[in-house]
Parts: structure tokens; sequence; C-alpha cells
């Protein structure tokens, strides 16, 4: 089935017992044991619930995975992923990424003997002489936070299967409506669901998809959702189930806001340099153009004047919040740099924008007059 026809049906079958049509929330945390001792459905919350079953049964499909496995939040799903490996293992991620992301491998993962080595991953040569022997696994982010560059999603996967490598695509900003990880290769995909899946801005979390063969790391992910616990509640899994249904059309009209207004902010002479991989002068664009159907709804711009004029711009914009996040309906604009803290790559001049789904004429009203 095609995607619209999957977010709105998968994992939202009519309830059997109540016969309702919309899910309901199911708070218990304990469930009823057969007479045999057998468990009919689901033992205790933690380790599985319906509300988390009709989620990851959702994202499984939307993935065209094998399983998935859902977390209290993105991050939860990036340490889970993480703590599969063990003590001694190396991997590769992209030099531009989620901070958070950049921090949980040299910050916590570190004291638990994992290295990492961070590679400009647009570039194949890079990513290859980045490999070691105990290489376990390559991270890839694309487009990526916050300058959007482009990773060929199907060369890296194709490079760490050679080698036996697993890689795994953080795929929250594209979604699996613009690109699909999976088909293309890669092992896993992880998201932040907190963004475009939940894409009101009222909900935390994360999950991680498996590809078909990958049954191993599957099991290993369950493992960790269990024993270490970082779970979504029901009433999230609720949330993001509701949320899904309109995510093909809120993705695709975000993306042709997004290519509008980066189109606009390329012309205009107080924007030093416009980072959508939409764009024809983006060193990604071809590669985006290949793996993606559209180009997203998110882009950053580095403003003529230095961070003083970038902040004020943030500053000033009325339509477009002040805020961090992504992905929501309305549109947010934010200084990454002065978020990021020590060892960020991003320049000082950067503000970057989550389009939602205002009409596009009053967002470029709102830059122009920002921007004046
Ligand atoms: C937000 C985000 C994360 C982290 O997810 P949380 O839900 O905030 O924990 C990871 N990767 C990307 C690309 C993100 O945008």
């Amino acid at each position: 089935m095609k995607p619209e026809t999957l977010a709105v049906h998968a994992g939202r079958e009519v309830e059997a017992g109540t016969h309702a049509v919309t899910p309901s929330i199911t708070t218990s945390t304990t469930f009823e044991r057969a007479t045999d001792g057998s468990y009919p459905a689901h033992s205790y919350t933690r380790g599985g619930n319906p509300n988390r079953d009709r989620l990851e049964t959702a994202l499984a499909a939307l993935e065209g995975g094998a399983d998935c496995v859902a977390f209290a939040s993105g991050m939860a799903a990036t340490a889970a992923v993480l703590q599969t490996l063990r003590s001694g293992d190396h991997i590769v991620l992209p030099d531009d990424l989620y901070h958070g992301t950049r921090h949980l491998a040299t910050q916590i993962m570190a004291r638990w003997g994992l290295t990492a080595s961070f590679v400009e991953m647009s570039d194949l040569a890079q990513v290859a002489a980045a490999l070691r022997p105990n290489t376990r696994l390559i991270w890839i982010e694309t487009p990526s936070n916050p300058r959007l560059k482009i990773t060929d999603l199907r060369a890296v996967a194709a490079l760490a299967r050679a080698q036996g490598i697993l890689s795994i695509a953080d795929n929250t900003w594209a979604t699996p409506i613009l690109q699909r990880p999976l088909d293309l290769g890669v092992d896993a995909v992880m998201h932040s669901t907190t963004k475009y899946i939940g894409g009101h801005s009222d909900v935390l979390g994360g999950a991680v998809i498996v590809g078909e063969g990958r049954e191993a790391l599957a099991q290993a992910l369950r493992e960790v959702q269990k024993l270490v616990g970082g779970v979504p509640s029901p009433f999230d899994c609720w949330l993001l189930s509701r949320s899904i249904p309109t995510l093909p059309y809120r993705v695709r009209a975000q993306s042709l806001n997004a290519a509008a207004v980066a189109a606009w902010l390329a012309d205009q002479p107080n924007i030093e340099r416009v980072h959508y991989p939409g764009l024809a002068t983006h060193p990604g664009h071809a590669v985006a153009a290949e793996q993606m159907t559209m180009f997203g709804a998110m882009l950053s711009v580095e403003v003529r004047g230095g961070l003083a004029a970038a902040m004020q711009v943030a500053a000033s914009t009325r339509l477009f919040t002040q805020a961090t996040s992504l992905g929501g309906v309305e549109s947010l604009i934010e200084h990454r740099y002065s978020v990021e803290g020590t060892g960020t790559l991003t320049p000082p001049n950067l503000l970057r924008l989550s389009i939602g789904l205002e009409h596009v004429d009053d967002l470029i009203a709102d830059l122009a007059a920002a921007l004046g």
C-alpha cells in the first residue's frame, strides 16, 4: 500500500472488544495472565502495551521495516542503539549532526569505552578512511542538522555492509514520506518522533525501525527498551498515532513552503548563504534529488553581519517564533551556535528555520520585515 494509506490504517485497526474506530488509551500498567499462566496480550507496560504496539506497527510500515522499537525520546532511541554495542567498539558519525548525538557519543558513551570519529560524510573516501578494525557502526544523518549536508545513503550503506558494519540513518528531518533509507540498504532508521511524526510540538518520542533480516538488532534493541526502560507512555504513543495519518500531507505542504522560502532567501542581499538541498547550488542537490521525493521543510541561512545581525533577525520575526525544535505546524527560527555549546562547528551567523503550515506569502513577508 501507498504511504497515505499506511499512515491512516497501519496500527489503527478497529479495537477488539469495544469496537472503537479510534484507538483508546490503555493506562493499565499490568495485564492479566491466563489460567495456564500464559500472557494473552501483555504482562507489564514497560515490556509492551496496546498503544505502543499500534505506534510501532505504523512506523515500521511507513519505513518499510521488519520491526520498530519505540522510546520516550529521540535521545533514548539513539542511546539504545549505542547500548547494543560493546566497550572498545568504534563508531563513525557525520561532522554536522544533531548536537545531542555528538555529546552522547563523546561525553556519556566515551565513559563506557566507545570511541567515535566525526567525518565529512558527503565524501565517501573520508568515511572509508575513518574505518578501523573495531568499527561497528556508521551513523548517518541526512539532511544533517543544522547545515543540511547530504549523505549518499546507498553508497554509505554499501560500504558499511561490505565490511560487516551496521549502518543507521537518523531520518528525523526527511521523514519516511520523503526518504526511505531501508529501501537503499541502510540497516536501521532512527527518528525523533518529537518532530514531524508528532508534528504539533506537544509530545516527545523516539523510535528505531529495523530492516528485514536484521532481527538480531531488533532483539538487542527490545532488550534495551525493556531493561533500561526509556519507554514512551501510552498517552504519548496515542498522541503520535493520532498525528501519523496527516503526516504525508503536512510534510509535503511544509516542504513546498520551504522550497519557496529558500528560493526567496537566496536572492536577499542580507543573506550570505542558504543551506537547502532543493537549491541547485547546494553541493548535495543531485544526491538529494536521487534519494528524496522532496527536499524537506528545514533550511538554514547565514546572515550578513555575523552573530549580532543573526540574533537581531531571530528577535525580529513575528510569525516565526524564536524557539528550538522543528517539524511542528508552526514556523520556528533559531540561532543554533548559541544553543549547541562548546565544540560546535555551526557558523555564528547561522539561523535555522523550521517551516510550518502557514501561507508562504505571510512567511516571506515576515522574513522580509525582519531582514529589512
Ligand atoms: C530532535 C532531534 C533528535 C533528538 O530527539 P529528542 O526527541 O529531542 O530526544 C535527534 N536527531 C535529530 C535530527 C533531531 O532533530
